[in-house]
């Protein structure tokens, strides 16, 4: 099953995708890494997020030499880093970028997270690059309630096309008042993390209910995030193998006991919760 969402311009991308964090780190896994990111490709996740700050680059070499030859399958999204986000250095890290992942337009550039460059010369270097062919979209990252709004009275802040954050079963603080604006808006959330780095696949109690409905704990963590409206997971594995296993949650809707059951277990947010960052 494809599961897509829609961004706000109206365009479909895969409701599960590959996150990069730490991929090309160690050069003796760097062949697998890559075979693992070109197994996500054939099965369909193909939208890729990266970001200027992993390995200082590695990770864009990385799916630079992933996705070559694979250009059109490709949703590519890179984040630039907030002290770059200005109208002189973003066009350089933006070169810098698309130098590294070898392709000449970055599909979503974001804003990795909140700095103090101001927000509307942020939204203008994004346009200044979008005009110039350089990147299609903008975004943001780790922008809580509060700075969504913010970015939605800024003038264009209301062109960006996702905000990407933490949230995961462990972690769903966004649930109280993030995610409902994004929804409002129809603005796609991207949840990072979505296996807490792997710690919440250590989570005995989550395995055994993922193993009572004959699910692994990552595909049930997917599971519960796929069957959220509007929201996109990009789960990071260097194993084809893994890739395989977290592809396949798409399979299977969120069972209804199971929904239940992870709802006892984690609990949704009963007020405001601060938002958490990696
Ligand atoms: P994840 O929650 O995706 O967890 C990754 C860990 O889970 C790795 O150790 C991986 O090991 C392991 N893993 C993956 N699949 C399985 C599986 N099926 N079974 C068992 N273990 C598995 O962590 P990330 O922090 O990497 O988050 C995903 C992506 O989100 C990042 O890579 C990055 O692209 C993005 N991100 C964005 C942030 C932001 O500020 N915007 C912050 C943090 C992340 P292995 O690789 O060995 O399979």
């Amino acid at each position: 099953m494809r599961l897509q969402r829609r961004l706000p311009c109206g365009e479909a991308v895969p409701a599960l995708g590959q996150g990069t964090w730490n991929l090309g780190d160690d050069p003796a896994r760097r062949g697998e890494e890559i075979a693992a990111l070109r197994q996500g490709l054939d099965l369909g996740l193909t939208l890729i997020d990266t970001a200027e700050m992993y390995g200082d680059g590695r990770a864009e070499q990385l799916v630079g030499e992933a996705i070559a030859g694979r250009r059109g399958e490709v949703f590519l999204v890179s984040k630039v880093y907030p002290h770059n986000a200005s109208a002189r250095a973003m066009p350089r890290s933006c070169e810098a970028s698309l130098r590294r992942l070898g392709v000449e337009t970055i599909d979503l550039y974001l804003l990795h997270w909140p700095g103090s460059v101001p927000l509307a010369e942020t939204v203008e270097a994004f346009e200044a690059l979008r005009r110039a062919g350089k990147i299609r979209h903008f975004g943001v990252s780790n922008f809580d309630a509060r700075a969504m709004q913010q970015l939605w009275r800024t003038p264009g802040g209301q062109a960006a096309q996702a905000n990407q954050v933490l949230y995961h079963l462990g972690e769903r603080g966004i649930e109280w008042d993030l995610l409902p604006w994004q929804r409002e808006h129809a603005l796609p959330v991207m949840a990072y993390s979505p296996f807490d780095q792997g710690r919440l696949l250590r989570h005995r109690a989550l395995a055994a209910c993922a193993q009572r409905h004959g699910l692994a704990p990552a595909q049930a963590a997917l599971a519960w995030l796929l069957a959220q409206d509007g929201v996109v997971a990009i789960p990071k594995s260097g194993s084809a193998e893994r890739v395989r296993q977290n592809a396949a949650a798409r399979d299977r809707p969120l069972p209804d006991g199971l929904r239940a059951e992870l709802d006892r277990l984690f609990a949704p947010p009963d007020g405001p919760t601060p938002l958490t960052m990696l």
